[in-house]
């Protein structure tokens, strides 16, 4: 069902955590925008506030929290509708808060414009709104038309609102959101599209399963029009991305041929002319020899790989439920390497898992550093209720596990640098971002002296002395490492 509200209407949409959560941002804007709604520059001047919240960490629903609080006080005329994992997790807590009218899981974040619209005019009832005919009728035959999970689930229990809370089973829904995002820090010239959602594993310290349902997919001929859509706008390089990108394909039925993630990257290839196609993180057992030689084969296909590794103890790895064994990861990441041997190769790994003991992480420093990882996201464990990880016993203490963190992101940072030192006195392509002042932003009339910022193939961040227009493949001959940034000079397009 479409929507449409006559009376114009601001909104803004802010989001919190990963990729995922920005394409499902992305594509609420665009539900909005459907129903004729208008965006607002920030949350201060809007009549809607959605909060796209994530749960993966204690810290990011503080930070959730924290934000309701301060759009509330900024703009206390605002409705403020709280979404995302965070709002799936737990909706009570969110709609406890000052200031939020409405709390929508991602049971129904597919509807959540629908769903503010409605509850906008329940509020309103002014007369002089005026809604589309199946609208009206939608609010003449059922004006509260879904029923919150949580008066479903706890008998007897008061909801202080439960008509602005939409939460249902999230592992009985299929839609997928897909809309891509754009990084208003790089001009718009790299956009992610979010092709899977949803994970099928239960790691044991993961609380997205809960949140965002079984893994399902971007239907190949949806993602093939949206790639052709951006290539059409003018888009030279474009990531795709999903919760657990590496299952792309897996729920559909046999009858569509066992397509898989190769599948889908092969048929980019084919059926667009998309310069670069940038895969973002893969589960390590689903870089597939198919996939890897595809990656190594195609220069249309960014050198850079990313794959979650978590913990280099077998031990350990057993006891988060990860499917793979320390000397399987291994494999991989030499395959990978001698594949592409000047690819970027990124993982995550957690520290301070329940139990993770001082040998443990020591096996995890290891594994990292004989391995030829070019940069590392280091995560602390945080216990999310319901997860089973935590109920384990011995859970590390903060300053062990800080400790841990600070010894891998140093780890992280050597191998890092050694890695942007093996380019210099080379060429290698870039993309080029957005100019900026040294020290400053973009400024057409600073007397400063202006640098552009690039992205290498292999992910290395790069700056060029001058003004470059972005979104611009160039050669580029790398002449030194400058702060975090290699240096260099364009010699051809
Ligand atoms: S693979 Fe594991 S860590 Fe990743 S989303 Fe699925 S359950 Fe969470």
């Amino acid at each position: 069902m479409r929507c449409y509200y006559s009376t114009v209407a601001s909104f803004y949409v802010q989001n919190f955590g990963c990729r995922a959560t920005q394409a499902d941002g992305a594509a609420i804007e665009r539900q909005f925008e459907d129903c004729g709604l208008e965006r607002a520059g920030d949350p201060a001047h809007a009549e809607i506030v959605v909060l796209n919240t994530c749960t993966v960490t204690s810290a990011a629903d503080q930070d959730a929290r924290a934000a309701i609080r301060r759009v509330h006080r900024a703009n206390p005329q605002a409705r403020i509708v709280v979404t995302g994992c965070y709002a799936q997790r737990s909706p009570d807590e969110l709609a406890s808060l000052p200031g939020v009218t409405q709390v929508i899981g991602n049971s129904h974040k597919h509807q959540l414009a629908e769903l503010t619209v409605l509850e906008l005019e329940s509020a309103a009832a002014t007369p002089d709104l005026n809604f589309s005919p199946q609208i009206s009728s939608l609010l003449q035959s059922n004006p509260r038309s879904f029923v919150p999970l949580t008066a479903l689930l706890t008998e007897n229990r008061e909801l202080r609102i439960e008509n602005s809370i939409h939460v249902s089973d999230i592992f009985a829904h299929t839609e997928l959101l897909a809309a891509p995002v754009f990084d208003a820090a790089n001009d718009r010239t790299r956009p992610n599209l979010k092709v899977q959602d949803g994970c099928d594993n239960r790691c044991s310290f993961c609380v997205i399963p809960y949140v965002r349902g079984q893994s399902r997919s971007l239907k190949l001929e949806d993602v093939l029009r949206e790639v052709n859509t951006l290539v059409a706008s003018g888009y030279r390089e474009l990531v795709i991305s999903g919760i657990n990108l590496g299952r792309w394909g897996r729920d559909f039925s046999v009858a569509s041929n066992n397509l898989r993630l190769a599948t889908l990257i092969r048929a980019i290839l084919d059926d667009s002319t998309l310069e670069k196609l940038r895969i973002s993180s893969v589960e390590p057992m689903d870089w597939t020899d198919e996939l890897i030689s595809l990656a190594a084969h195609s220069s249309r296909i960014a050198k850079h790989a990313h794959a979650p590794m978590q913990s280099g103890s077998d031990a350990v790895l057993r006891r988060m439920h990860r499917k793979y064994r320390p000397w399987h990861y291994r494999e991989k990441i030499e395959k990978i390497h001698a594949a592409m041997p000047t690819a970027a190769i990124g993982a995550d790994v957690m520290v301070g898992f329940p139990g993770e003991t001082d040998a443990e992480f020591e096996e995890t420093r290891r594994v990292i550093e004989s391995l030829p990882l070019t940069y590392l996201h280091v995560f602390t464990y945080s216990a999310r209720p319901g997860t089973p990880a935590a109920g384990m016993p011995n859970q590390v203490a903060a300053p062990v596990a800080r400790e841990r963190n600070r010894v891998l992101r140093e780890l992280a940072s050597e191998k890092k640098r050694a890695f942007m030192r093996s380019f210099v006195g080379k060429s290698v392509p870039a993309i080029t971002l957005r100019a900026a002042s040294c020290g400053a932003s973009a400024d057409e009339n600073s007397s400063r002296p202006v640098t552009t910022e690039a992205l290498t193939d292999n992910y290395l961040k790069l700056r060029l002395d001058g003004r470059y227009e972005s979104n611009q493949w160039l050669h580029v001959d790398i002449r030194s490492i400058e702060g975090d940034a290699l240096a260099g000079i364009p010699i051809s397009q």
